[in-house]
Parts: structure tokens; sequence; C-alpha cells
């Protein structure tokens, strides 16, 4: 490839390189504007990018992280950390103590069919027998700052516009950029990056996936969430606490079951994360307003738990939750997708934080390889061994969550497994490791085994 010499673009003698021996591009800066490069550009600092982004920096890459906002920055999120998720924080050299704001949880209270069961996080060789609680607020500006600690470029106020092509392979070779004000108006400035490779950790609708002509697959599930905070005596829950059924009342007081699922998560700063998802495998998904269902919803819980329109701190906000690799393939002309640009939300339980820790870490490592090949097909070889890598960790897992979004999008399904599952402890302690991704991958007991076995039969999402 004649856009990816890598030590020329570490001595800085690239540009000029490049420009004499590239093709010129129909998208190639105009020659006075001022070209920033790197070994490889992240668009987007989200979980998934700084955690690329720090792996690759340990491994000696040039590594640039292109944000759009300015950190610290809201993100819509229910905040809660899974042991897979603290499990990637630990890997990645994050310090998670209580005095720092870090709030532990020990395991999942289940609520539904008039039952409550508190499941403990399993201890396992694998993960660590806890989970966190952290607003994304802070979770991802410490991610971001870990980054920049380690010796990525990170360049917030830098939202990414359109991808740069080499003309004669089509392949992405950078990504022009308008520069934003703190109130995230353009400046005015034009901003224009090159690298040999680029990492699109862009988030859900991933604009620059979809200029790489890599659409969203419609064969996967999709969920939205809402969610809001509410100063609340059970900020400080030990327990994350899912609700299967949500209960209303109609205007003559008869019972209503709303669509959805919920949770209320403690954040242990005086606030409760409450919110709620849909699947579109839901007949109500798209055609109801959700946050009317979150308040109808908030409206039946006890009164001293106290969420209600005078203790709400801030709006009810939602986003859209791309599971099973609904956006694929995962590498392919320069372009290597990382987290919710990938789809890679876990259709069993929405959770998408340790999966985009999670393929930023796998990620790097495959970058890390193909960086160290001395030809370009040889580093293009290694690149293209991503998405087997991607369907190695979580695609047989992916296929069968796949089946369980689309079961549980049944009521009827629904109300049974709730009525009959959640008496039956050892059944759910099953679930719980199948649905949070808690198998002992090697070993175990007979339900680790029985998922490992099942996650490699399904064929890879
Ligand atoms: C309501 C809700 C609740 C959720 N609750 C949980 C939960 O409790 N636990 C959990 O694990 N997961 C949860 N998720 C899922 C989780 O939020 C995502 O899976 C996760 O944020 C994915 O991380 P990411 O880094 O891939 O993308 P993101 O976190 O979306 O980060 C993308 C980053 O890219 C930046 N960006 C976007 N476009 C550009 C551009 N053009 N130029 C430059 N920068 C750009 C954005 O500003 C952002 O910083 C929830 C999702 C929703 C919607």
């Amino acid at each position: 490839m004649s856009h990816s010499i890598i030590s020329t673009i570490k001595d800085g003698t690239a540009g000029s390189r490049d420009a004499a021996s590239a093709r010129p591009s129909p998208l190639a800066p105009a020659s006075a504007q001022r070209v920033e490069r790197a070994d490889v550009i992240i668009v987007g600092a989200g979980p998934s990018g700084s955690a690329t982004a720090a792996y690759l920096a340990m491994a000696g890459l040039d590594v640039l992280l292109l944000e759009k906002a300015v950190f610290p920055r809201e993100k819509v999120c229910g905040d809660g950390l899974t042991p897979r998720a603290v499990r990637e924080l630990i890997t990645l050299g994050i310090p998670t103590p209580a005095e720092d704001g870090w709030i532990k949880n020990h395991g999942l209270r289940i609520v539904g069919g008039g039952h409550r069961l508190e499941l403990k996080w399993p201890d396992l060789a694998s993960f660590p027998p806890y989970g966190l609680v952290r607003t994304r607020k802070d979770f991802d500006d410490i991610l971001a700052k870990h980054a920049l600690w380690h010796g990525a470029r990170l360049r917030e106020s830098t939202n990414v516009t359109d991808p740069i092509l080499d003309e004669r392979t089509g392949a992405i070779i950078g990504v022009r950029a308008k520069a934003m004000d703190p109130d995230g108006r353009p400046t005015g400035e034009d901003l224009v990056f090159h690298a040999p490779l680029v990492v699109a950790a862009d988030g859900n609708s991933s604009r620059l996936s979809m200029s790489m002509n890599r659409p969203k697959r419609d064969d996967r599930p999709m969920g939205v969430a809402v969610r809001t905070y509410y100063t609340s005596p059970r900020h400080d829950d030990d327990y994350l606490e899912s609700w299967l059924e949500l209960w209303s009342r109609d205007n003559q007081g008869h019972r209503v079951l709303l669509p959805g699922y919920g949770w209320i998560f403690g954040v242990g700063d005086g606030t409760s994360n409450v919110g709620l998802g849909i699947l579109n495998t839901s007949a109500a998904f798209g055609k109801v307003d959700y946050k009317d269902i979150l308040s109808r919803w908030v409206d039946t819980l006890p009164p001293e738990w106290t969420f209600n329109d005078e203790t709400r701190t801030g709006p009810v906000r939602g986003a859209a939750l791309p599971m099973g690799f609904n956006r694929q393939p995962h590498y392919a002309r320069g372009l290597l997708l990382v987290g919710d640009a990938g789809g890679m939300v876990n259709p069993f339980n929405g959770e998408g934080i340790a999966y985009a820790m999670e393929s930023g870490r796998l990620a790097a490592e495959v970058i890390a390889q193909a960086f160290a090949r001395q030809s370009d097909a040889g580093r293009e070889k290694v690149l293209q061994s991503y998405p087997r890598v991607m369907k190695d960790a979580l695609g047989g897992y992916y296929t069968l969550g796949r089946g369980f979004a689309k079961m549980i999008g049944n009521p009827e399904v629904m109300r049974l497994a709730v009525k009959y599952g959640l008496p039956r402890t050892t059944m759910m302690k099953f679930l719980l490791k199948i649905m949070a991704n808690l198998a002992e991958p090697h070993g175990g007991d007979a339900g680790d085994r029985l998922i490992n076995a099942l996650s490699k039969m399904a064929p890879a999402a």
C-alpha cells in the first residue's frame, strides 16, 4: 500500500513521501492544508476507543484519538459494570477503589412475577466476584486520561466528518474533521489526519462506518433504552437490580403490563440510575413513548425510594443498543470496528461497556502484530484476521443471544419464564452466568461446560 509506511510516518517524513507516491484521491486535502499523522487514528473516545488507544500506545504505536466532545462529558447509559467489565478494567490497569468513587456490587437482584431473587456474582478464576457502578461522565474521562497517560494523543473538540480514501485501492488513509468550540459548534477550522489504519469507535450510529459503506444489519437484534437519575436512599445499593416485568395501572385502576425491562442501579453519589430497555423483537418496539413508559413504571415504585419528578436530577435520555455484531465486516479497507460501531452489545442483557473494552483489547493485539510485519501485504493479512478473532471470542455466544432475544420478545414466553424460572434458584444461577457471559472458559462446573459447549456449537454470528 502506498499510504502505509510506518517508519516514515514515525520520523515525520511521511508527508512528502506519501504526497509524492500516492495518486491523488478525490478527497485528498489541498496541499496547503496541514496534515497531522499517526500510525493509527481512532475515531471516538468512549470505552472502546480509549481502551484500543491505551493498548496500542502500550505497544509503542503512535496513536491519535479523535473525539468530538470535551471530557468530562455525559453519555446516556445505565452506568452498570458486570464482573466481565471489571475484568477489562483490571487488565487495562485502572484502579477502582471505593474512595475514588467506584461503587461495588456483589450481584444481581431480579424482580418479577411477585419474586425478588438476589444472586451473587459467581466466584470464578476468570472473573472477579464483583461488579461496579460509575457514571459515564467520570468513567469515560478516566479511560481517556488513562490512554493519554500511556502515550496516546487525544484531540478533543474534533468532529470527524469524512474518510479520506486512497483512489487506487479504495482503502481509508485518513479522515477529515471540523474543530468544535467548547459548546459543540464548529469553529470553521477544517482538519486533516492521515494514518494507514483507522479504527471506528464512534458508537452506535458510526457515521464513519456508514460512509465506508458498512450499514447496520437488520437481521440482528437492536434495543432502545432510556434512563435518568433520581436522588434516592437507594443510591448505595450494593446489588444491581433488574426488573423483568414493568407494571402500571390504567385509568380504571387495572394492572397493565408495560413492554420492556427495567433497572435500578445505585450510583453511590446520592442518586440512582433508573431506566428501561425494549428489544426490537417486541411488538411494542418503535410504537411506544419510552419516556412515558419509564414514568408510568416509576410511579408504581415504593414512594420511600423517592423516584419522582421532584427528585429527578436530569432529563430522561435514550439511545440505541446495537447487538449481536450488527455491523460487519469488523475489518475491511483499512477501517476496523470496535464497540458499538461494530454492534457489539450483548443481546442477552444489553451490556455494552465490557464488550467495547474487550473488542478494543483484541483489536489492539491484532493491530500491534500487524504493525510488526515488514510488508504491506503481511500487515493486511494480519488485520484481516480481526473479524475471525471477534467471531471466535463472541460469535457463537451472540448467536445464542439472538435466539434468546427473539424468544423473550414474545410476552407469553417471558411470562412463563418469570413464573416458573424465577422461583428456581439453581436455574437462575445458571441463567445469570449465561446472560452476563460469565462462564469459566476452562473447566468450571457443569453449567460452565454447558454454556461453553452451546457457544461453540452455535454458528458464529
Ligand atoms: C440507556 C442506555 C443504558 C445502557 N446501560 C448500560 C449499562 O448499564 N452497562 C453497559 O455495559 N452498557 C450499557 N449500555 C451500552 C453502552 O452505553 C455502550 O455499549 C457503550 O457506550 C459503547 O461504547 P463505545 O466506546 O463503543 O461507544 P460510545 O460510548 O458511544 O462512544 C463513542 C464516542 O465517539 C464519539 N464520536 C461519535 N461520533 C464522532 C465523530 N464523528 N467524531 C469524533 N468523535 C465521535 C462520541 O462523542 C463518543 O465519545 C447502555 C446504553 C444505553 C443507550
